[in-house]
């Protein structure tokens, strides 16, 4: 990720590279304000501004989606075509690989038919749930609700 930031013609600075190099592990799909907060201990002098266009700047070079889920915008290093499932309890959010998201002339035609015009990019699914921690947390709840 760092080498093709720098080929976009990205000035590097140590407080960029370290955002880079952590975001590019971190497959929980972090906020700006997330990764700002995890920054901050070891750079205290950190902005959140800094934070935010790195992030901007990843993803305007096609290294990073966005996905917005409510207000907050979560960015994401996975570039592979990918869906999300997401857990309604805890927010957390899992990657499930897609062989392709472009989206076939079926649903396209669907689409036209409710928003005239609309031109479509590609298909995105979610997946709402629970994850497994808070399915055993609900499981164990339910179960002690009972006894
Ligand atoms: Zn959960
Ligand atoms: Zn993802």
């Amino acid at each position: 990720m760092l080498t093709s930031l720098k080929q976009k013609g990205l000035r590097m600075t140590p407080q960029r590279a370290a955002i880079v190099r952590l975001f590019a592990d971190d497959l929980t799909h972090p906020t700006a304000q997330e990764l700002f907060e995890r920054l901050r201990e070891t750079f205290p002098t950190m902005s959140f501004a800094t934070v935010y266009n790195t992030l901007d700047a990843l993803a305007q070079a096609g290294l990073s989606g966005e996905i917005r889920i409510g207000n907050a915008a979560r960015f994401d290093p996975n570039t592979a075509p990918h869906h999300h499932a997401v857990c309604d309890s805890c927010g957390t959010l899992i990657d499930i690989p897609a062989p392709s998201l472009t989206p076939p002339e079926a649903s396209v035609r669907r689409v036209r038919k409710v928003a005239p015009g609309f031109s479509v990019a590609r298909v995105e699914r979610l997946y709402r749930g629970q994850c497994a921690p808070c399915a055993k947390k609900a499981a164990r709840t339910f179960h002690k609700q009972r006894s």
